[in-house]
């Protein structure tokens, strides 16, 4: 570790809770998918509901996309690494989702909307992050947007770790999504890291934020107080609650998402792609959906 980073090393980086594989799965039209973030975990790393990891070389696997399905009451973020996807959404929203980028969407009170593949050969990689809106957004007014890779910030640590910051703020550098008013109690940090040595990151952590590391390429090791834990590929690593701030060391060609947030503390409700309070506000969903009220 350089003089730069080392002084500005955590006092007492967190260790890992627990490690967790993926379970693997179909959904939409039957893409082949790794469920990473799973509902039994959604309690532990409130706001973040799910995170869904997607990846193959075979057409099979992703050809026939996710058609035309709702949502309501949180919000999408979708990040490809390798591919092109389409979304069209019955708020008239639409966009190419290509390499590296983004796309942010937020159902709130209701949206329609499909993501298929545009392609029809060639790998197809990337991840969807399911973030819980609290109560008084849940009703909001759908909105989306589509942030191209170039307009995804990034930079470079001194020890040389490739930083790509989706959203939040890492080492004075604000995420393509940046939320830290009171009326975004989530605060979501989303960040890619790209390894391409023996190097060493380390990111502050507010005590209070659910946080957890996905292992996409090679392998790291979270460097915690009590003890370094290595993470294999495709595991998720749950980082304990103690601590200011995480400390990760990787290899060349390491590759993970590190990702934090504020828990909401409310009653979640889920019924597939309807994520509310209660039982009685997923009757309503269900209903208002049957009789076309996503629809603008
Ligand atoms: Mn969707």
């Amino acid at each position: 570790m350089n003089a730069l980073s080392a002084s500005c090393a955590r006092q007492r980086p967190r260790d890992v809770e627990s490690l967790v594989t993926g379970r693997p799965t179909r959904d939409g039209a039957g893409v082949r998918l790794t469920r990473v973030l799973t509902a039994d975990l959604q309690r532990r790393l409130d706001p973040f509901l799910m995170l869904d990891h997607f990846a193959s070389d075979d057409p099979r696997d992703y050809g026939a996309g996710f058609p035309d399905h709702p949502h309501r009451g949180f919000e999408t973020v979708t990040y490809m690494v390798a591919g092109r996807m389409r979304h069209k959404d019955s708020t008239g929203g639409h966009g190419l989702l290509d390499n590296g980028g983004v796309q942010w969407m937020t159902a709130g009170r209701g949206v329609i909307h499909s993501e298929m593949p545009e392609q029809q050969e060639g790998r197809m990689e990337g991840f969807q992050l399911w973030l819980n809106l609290p109560s008084h957004q849940k009703m909001c007014p759908p909105w989306y947007r589509d942030i191209q890779s170039p307009d995804v910030p990034e930079f470079t640590t001194p020890d040389g770790v490739r930083v790509r910051v989706i959203a939040g703020q890492s080492h004075g550098v604000a995420g393509a999504v940046h939320r830290c008013g009171d009326e975004y109690p989530s605060k979501p940090l989303y960040l890619d890291l790209q390894f391409s040595a023996e190097q060493h990151f380390e990111q502050a952590l507010p005590a209070a934020h659910n946080a957890f590391v996905y292992v996409y390429r090679g392998d790291l090791t979270v460097r915690g107080q009590q003890r370094a834990t290595a993470v294999p590929l495709q595991h998720m690593a749950i980082l304990g609650r103690e601590g200011d701030g995480v400390h990760l060391q990787g290899r060349s060609g390491t590759r993970a998402l590190l990702i934090a947030g504020c828990p909401l503390g409310e009653a979640i409700a889920q019924h597939g792609p309807f994520v509310m309070n209660t039982h009685e506000e997923l009757i309503q969903a269900v209903e208002d959906f049957q009789r076309g009220r996503f629809v603008r």
